[in-house]
């Protein structure tokens, strides 16, 4: 067919599909996403040793180690070979993305490898070093002054260049095979086969476009496990307020400070009605629990995976309080070395007002004792 038609992103798809130099290119750019797959390991399942007498098992999913160094790696290919198949992206015409961090990374990773253009549409408030990754990927930073317009700033880009606008907080869920293909889900659970709980009572996963959330609960369903998902959400987020409430219109305006995660809208890639909870975690835990894994298991990570460890944690000291045996898993999902100047940076927790010693000083306790100190930490929610 070569009539010019629209795509649902609004681009005018103007390639013929019998063309037989579209088809072979195609074929070929499919080929090269799927050799990258092919070619990589699948990321470790780390152990995060508790005292033996509580009879739990805590594991982080170890997401640093894809090419491009984050969870971002399998986003970026299903979205990749999402628009291929769709016939969206197209030779020669550039892919586009809103992104100020991960994603733009790893797509610019992909757009090389199959040898398109790529433009990441970012705030002019993007740190350096994330730009200098994705030009160092081969791709392009356009930026915009209002944070609030990067959404309709890529779809302008796209309609001008006759490119395609990516758009992950709307497709991140579905272009990810839920069902198995080896997703983060289906990799959980196979290299839990030989663990003494092999189900896990609860994986914890963290949301920026809910995607990887809507995978492992869509996948825990559809495998009929009674493993649950709880989702933590950063301050300065509007998902956690979202969930309670089942209001897809909240929002709220300032933006988080936990890089990937946490988002001012309720993105349309965020399932709620699939996750079985959500925690609330105050930023300044989320620093303590990501510097506490570097004491326990050696590694530095960013600060989304503090977040969701902290909440792992949260978990683990329930049931010890129940007395109730069994797994618990969560994601590492970037490295720690892209956030020195951050996280790990007293200056940086100063200048943000954040203290982090009475969280550091909960972990302690409960990693001493089982005992979460004197309930709930004061600042969450009671609603969890
Ligand atoms: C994107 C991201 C997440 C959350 O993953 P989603 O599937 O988008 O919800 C967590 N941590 C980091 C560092 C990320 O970049």
């Amino acid at each position: 067919m070569s009539t010019p038609q629209r795509t649902l992103t609004g681009a005018t798809l103007d390639v013929d599909h019998s063309d037989p130099v579209y088809r072979a290119w195609l074929k070929e750019a499919v080929r090269r996403v799927q050799a990258d797959a092919n070619r990589s390991a699948d990321t470790h399942l780390l152990l995060f040793p508790l005292p033996e007498r509580w009879g739990i098992d805590l594991y982080l999913k170890d997401e640093s180690t894809h090419p491009t160094g984050s969870l971002k790696h399998r986003l970026a290919r299903s979205l990749f070979l999402y628009g291929l198949c769709n016939g969206w992206i197209r030779p020669g015409r550039p892919v586009i993305e809103a992104s100020s961090g991960s994603t733009a990374v790893s797509e610019a990773y992909f757009a090389k490898l199959i040898g398109v253009p790529f433009i990441a549409v970012m705030p002019r408030t993007t740190s350096a070093e994330k730009c200098r990754l994705i030009e160092f990927h081969g791709g392009r930073c356009h930026f915009v002054d209002d944070p609030r317009t990067m959404y309709e700033a890529s779809a302008a880009l796209a309609a001008e260049t006759g490119g395609h606008y990516m758009d992950q907080f709307t497709y991140a869920e579905r272009a990810t095979d839920w069902r198995g293909n080896n997703n983060i889900a289906e990799s959980i659970f196979r290299q839990l086969r030989r663990e003494r709980f092999p189900e896990p009572a609860w994986i914890v996963a963290t949301a920026g476009t809910g995607g990887t959330s809507a995978t492992l609960a869509r996948y825990v369903h559809y495998m009929q496990h009674d493993t649950r998902i709880c989702v933590a959400d950063p301050e300065n987020s509007c998902f956690f307020q979202g969930w309670t409430t089942a209001d897809p219109d909240v929002a709220c305006d300032s933006a988080s400070r936990i890089e990937g995660i946490g988002r001012p809208r309720m993105e349309p890639s965020f399932v709620p009605g699939a996750i079985d909870r959500m925690m609330k975690v105050p930023d300044a835990a989320s620093v303590a629990a990501v510097r506490a894994l570097e004491a326990v298991i050696g590694r530095k990570a960013g600060g989304s995976t503090g977040t969701g460890l902290w909440s792992a944690l949260k978990l683990v000291a329930e049931m010890v309080a129940e007395g109730r045996r069994g797994s618990v898993v969560t994601l590492l999902c970037d490295p720690g070395d892209r956030y020195l100047d951050k996280y790990y940076s007293d200056a940086w927790l100063a200048a943000q007002g954040l203290d982090i010693a009475p969280y550091t000083e909960a972990i302690d306790s409960l990693l001493r004792t089982g005992v979460w100190p004197g309930g709930k930490p004061s600042r969450e929610p009671a609603v969890q």
